[in-house]
């Protein structure tokens, strides 16, 4: 006879698209678990399937409402409750945090089964640095509001990864180049799969290629840092500083070239009331 788990939260790992990714140790927690939940339980049979489990599964979301989570909290008291997201780790731009917080809010027992991480993934194929980086998780689909959250980081001495899909990946390309300067990135698509591929280059590149012939699949897009390059191009700063001054005020574009371009804000300011004029 198998024996039962300790009660608690159980956060498993699954694949990011090959199923011999899950790892030994979360097979067994998914065999062992009083119950597994999950998003989706078409995706998650499959998996349950391959590991050989027959727990008996419960929809999660983090919209699911509250009294859900309770009932899911209260559970983990007296049974080991296994969280399976779709694909690779819960709570990355997936379910799970509020989950985790209010179980740990209650004192339950909480372990993870790491595993899989399409970021992760993506960052060790990507050939960029990756000692300090930034995850952005899915950016805005509207233009503006993309926008405005890439002149958030641009200034951010980081490596960025983001998660994109297919259809809007040239759009994000473009955006991305326009934000945070013309970057070297990585495009990687269905990592673990059979048709995995990456391609690399700067950011308009990129977007051209993909602009011609939009990819199918799961993506995840990483981005360099900036570079010292960026800083020294006076004719970057203007060029950036006009593109701005046709959106923000004097104050508001210089902020935001200052950010993109690691140069003073005070100059660009002086700089922005020139290029204005009277
Ligand atoms: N929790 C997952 C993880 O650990 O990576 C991410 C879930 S998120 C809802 C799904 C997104 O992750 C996809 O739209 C894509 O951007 C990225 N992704 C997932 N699997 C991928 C794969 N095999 N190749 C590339 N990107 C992937």
């Amino acid at each position: 006879m198998v024996e039962a788990l300790t009660p608690g939260l159980y956060i498993v790992a699954g694949p990011i698209g090959n199923l011999s990714d899950l790892s030994p140790r979360a097979a067994d927690i998914l065999c062992r678990a009083d119950v597994v939940a999950v998003e989706d339980s078409r995706v998650s049979a499959r998996l349950l399937r391959y590991a050989g489990s027959d727990r008996p599964m419960v929809a999660y979301h983090d919209h699911s409402d509250e009294a859900k989570r309770t009932w899911l909290v209260d559970r983990m008291g007296s049974e080991a409750i296994a969280l399976l997201s779709d694909a690779g780790t819960p709570l990355i731009s997936d379910p799970g945090y509020k989950l985790v917080r209010d179980a740990r809010e209650a004192g339950r027992l909480i372990t993870t089964i790491p595993g899989p991480c399409a970021a992760i993934a993506a960052l060790t194929l990507s050939a960029l640095p990756t000692d300090r980086f930034l995850f952005m998780g899915f950016l805005p689909a509207k233009a503006k509001a993309r926008l405005d959250t890439l002149a958030e980081v641009a200034g951010v001495k980081a490596t960025l990864v983001f998660y994109e899909s297919g259809p809007r990946l040239a759009a994000s390309l473009s955006d991305m180049a326009l934000g945070l300067g013309d970057r070297d990135a990585a495009v990687c698509r269905e990592i673990s799969k059979s048709f995995e591929e990456v391609k690399t280059g700067p950011l308009t590149e990129l977007a051209a290629a993909y602009g011609e012939h939009p990819p199918k699949g799961e993506i995840v897009v990483v981005v360099g840092p900036p570079g010292e390059a960026a800083k020294a191009s006076a004719e970057d700063a203007d060029a950036a500083l006009c593109e701005a001054l046709t959106r923000l005020s004097v104050g508001k574009a210089a902020s935001e070239v200052a950010k993109k371009t690691g140069l003073d804000r005070r100059t660009l300011y002086a700089r922005a009331l020139e290029i204005k004029g009277p």
